[in-house]
């Protein structure tokens, strides 16, 4: 008989093994008897286990303390080059995620409207068999193209991707491209490698363009930015916004939003021009120099300040300033850098700043490589696809690589039925209603859908418009494969026995993967078996890693001065961008600009929260300030705005409500918003009805280099309400 549950049914459906923010429980059996084989427990049950966060995608290295055999407290493990014994202030928190009292425990199937949050219990069994057969059913009538597959960046990913492209679908949506697409696609273009690595060591002067670096916290790199900071470094950092990074910096300048570029190339026009660069590395090592120095000519330090509101003795003091520090500066490549569509031009004028400086094998070195060594089980190539993917990569977007997509464009096609329809969305981890901007528009992408599966911990957004829920086993309770960093394999294993019915993905993928009669991709038999089969080649036991939380890679020394690109040269002309039609050397792109009483709208990160995905953790919630629209307190005080005041800001897609925050710090043309709230999944007891949702408000602007969302590209009105 199928019973139909309310609301309130929901949310004890999330309770079902009848927690009450209950931090800090006994360790079952198993797993105080597996920490007591490794031991990390003592005879009175007091230890540390090891294990990874998974509050961000960081994965610092915890230590779960252990009291009398009851968890009571997360510290970092001093021996990861994650966390150097820290963890921030979401990593502290994450007993309570696990504990969190709206926590999915048991598989979930839909039975009233989409949206209205009407669910019934289901076995796996039975949840299982629903989503394969959905799946199975669109495949023998659209194709396997019809089934778009989502995930967030995570190390169960090759098993994701095993099901995606085992079933046969091109169609692959990450959170990439609302994120850093541009600074990868540049890396790439320039240096043949995603990332450089940063090192701090030998730094003596920074320039960081908007990574709000103390409050967007990877533990490691804030801690030796604030480490440099201590020691004098110069930091001068550039945004529209006085966020705590601009507190701690040297020299806070806020530039107006999407000219970042223009402030960079006024650098190399002043350093090249005046012939500070590092000549023999430029010989040496790079290629294009002449027609980079030819093009930033136009760009004097007079015609950067009229663009960017940074004085022409700013802009020529800090060139000199960098120019000095030699190959001890770092041009840091932010993250999303500004958010316009020529933020893939930003990111290629601060990498050509970085190269004449020749701080390559200074304060740049090569991205270590992934998984380097390590084995995994058996399986057999992918099916052939031939399906154009809907979010236009590469057919028409040639330079973004397949693995990071473009979301928003994944959305688009799916609304647009373009170049066909698709049928069936399965989510992991990820929560698409709250992140690809224009909410409206992803609710009309979900309207199109015969069947929608959710894999999460909790009931966020996407899992409220689901047809099935999957409940996933929590970062502290279960084991996932191996995360590589530099010359060790780091292992997350389980510190709490799943709850309620919760699983780990690499059993949940398995289980469906041979009902799609994908078995042969998932040749494990449980999560240890996978670990085993990827310790195997380097001769570790599990028991071991176990113990340690760590195995030891034989790792060889990276060729420095080897570059993955065309030319084996770092490339300040890309003649593989040239030839496709796009400019081959850095130009200057001119971004839009808010009309007569429109403001930009920023958005960026809190300390306290991931994204999406935390804000109904109750810890970090009750040390969060309810989430309000800063706008600058002259312009507020024009308006007769003050403090508290509920006001409306209307974009061309949308409109909020949300509280006023008049601030001086944030330029007067900008107003800002922290992005995840304005959640709709009432079944989030703590969010839901706290804030208003940012994506309600972005229009979608895609980069058509690097595919990257512009966020910063929507401009508002703001009126009182
Ligand atoms: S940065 Fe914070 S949230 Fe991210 S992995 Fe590290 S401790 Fe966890």
């Amino acid at each position: 008989m199928t019973k139909t549950i309310s609301r309130r049914d929901f949310l004890k459906l999330g309770s079902a093994a009848g927690i009450t923010l209950a931090v800090g429980q006994m360790l079952s059996p198993k797993v105080a008897q597996a920490a007591r084989d490794a031991g990390h427990l003592n005879a009175a049950g007091d230890g540390t286990i090891p294990s990874l966060c998974e509050m961000c995608v960081w994965r610092c290295g915890l230590l779960a303390k252990v009291q009398k055999g009851v968890v009571v407290k997360l510290d970092g493990n001093p021996d990861n080059p994650h966390s150097r014994g820290n963890l921030c202030p979401r990593g502290q928190s994450g007993l309570m995620n696990t504990y969190d009292p709206d926590r999915v425990l048991t598989p979930l199937i839909r039975v009233g409207q989409r949206g209205e949050g009407l669910f019934r219990k289901a076995s796996w069994e039975e949840a299982l068999d629903r989503v394969a057969n959905g799946m199975l059913d669109i495949k023998q009538k659209y194709g396997p193209e019809a089934i778009v597959f989502s995930a967030t960046h995570n190390l169960s990913q090759p098993l994701f991707e095993n099901l995606l492209y085992g079933f046969g679908s091109p169609n692959y949506g990450t959170q990439r491209s609302l994120c850093f697409n541009a600074m990868i696609v540049a890396n790439l273009m320039t240096y043949g490698t995603e990332e450089p690595a940063r090192n701090y060591s030998k730094v003596k002067y920074i320039i960081l363009t908007g990574r709000n670096l103390m409050e967007a916290i990877s533990t490691s790199e804030t801690h030796d930015l604030s480490q440099v900071i201590d020691e004098g470094v110069k930091v001068v950092y550039l945004d529209p916004r006085y966020t705590k990074t601009a507190s701690k910096a040297s020299e806070w300048l806020p530039i107006k939003p999407g000219t970042d570029m223009a402030f960079h190339l006024a650098l190399l026009n002043i350093i090249i021009g005046e012939g500070l660069y590092d000549k023999s590395f430029v010989e040496r090592y790079t290629v294009g120099f002449d027609i980079l120095a030819q093009e930033v000519k136009k760009y004097s330090p007079d015609w950067a300040a009229q663009i960017t509101g940074i004085s022409i003795e700013t802009i020529t003091r800090i060139a000199h300033e960098f120019a000095a520090a030699g190959k001890y500066t770092l041009a840091h490549n932010g993250w999303r850098t500004s958010n316009f569509v020529n933020s893939f031009g930003t990111q290629r004028a601060i990498t050509a700043l970085n190269t004449i400086m020749g701080n390559w094998g200074t304060t740049l070195f090569p991205g270590s490589g992934e998984g380097a060594g390590l084995g995994a089980p058996l399986q057999p190539p992918y099916p052939r696809v031939s399906a154009l993917r809907l979010d236009g990569v590469p057919w028409k977007y040639p330079f973004v690589p397949l693995k990071l997509g473009i979301f928003q464009e994944l959305r688009e096609g799916v609304v647009n039925g373009d170049p066909y329809q698709a049928h069936g969305w399965f989510i992991s981890r990820q929560n698409p209603v709250m992140s690809i901007p224009d909410r409206g528009r992803t609710l009309q992408a979900f309207r199109k859908m015969d069947l929608i599966t959710t894999i999460d911990i909790i009931p966020n957004d996407t899992a409220w418009f689901s047809d099935v829920v999957l409940p996933e086993a929590s970062y502290l309770e279960r084991f996932d494969p191996l995360n590589v960093v530099g010359d060790k394999a780091w292992l997350r294993q389980p510190v709490i026995e799943p709850q309620g019915e919760a699983k780990s993905a690499l059993w949940i993928y398995k289980q469906l993967g041979e009902r799609l009669g994908l078995g042969e991709y998932f040749q494990y038999t449980d999560e240890e078996d996978y670990l085993r089969q990827q310790l195997a080649p380097i001769g570790v036991s599990l028991d071991e890693v176990k113990k340690t939380g760590y195995a030891q890679l034989p790792v060889e020394p990276p060729n420095i001065y080897n570059w993955n690109t065309t030319t084996g040269k770092i490339e300040l002309f890309s003649e593989t961008l040239s030839k496709a039609g796009f400019e081959g050397v850095v130009k200057w792109e001119e971004p839009p600009v808010p009309a007569e009483g429109q403001f930009y709208l920023l958005t960026g990160k809190m300390a306290q929260n991931t994204q999406f995905g935390t804000q109904n953790n109750q810890l970090l919630h009750k040390y969060s300030d309810e989430p309000r629209l800063w706008m600058n307190a002259a312009v507020a005080a024009e308006r007769g705005l003050k403090e508290g005041d509920w006001v409306e800001a209307t974009s061309d897609v949308g409109r909020i409500h949300v509280m006023l925050h008049p601030t001086e710090a944030i330029r007067p043309d900008c107003v800002y918003m922290t992005p995840g709230y304005g959640h709709l999944s009432k079944a989030l007891t703590t969010a839901y009805g706290i804030g208003a949702c940012d994506s309600v408000l972005h229009k979608t602007f895609t980069d058509p280099i690097s595919g990257s969302q512009a966020l910063s590209q929507t401009f508002v009105m703001v009126q009182k309400a």
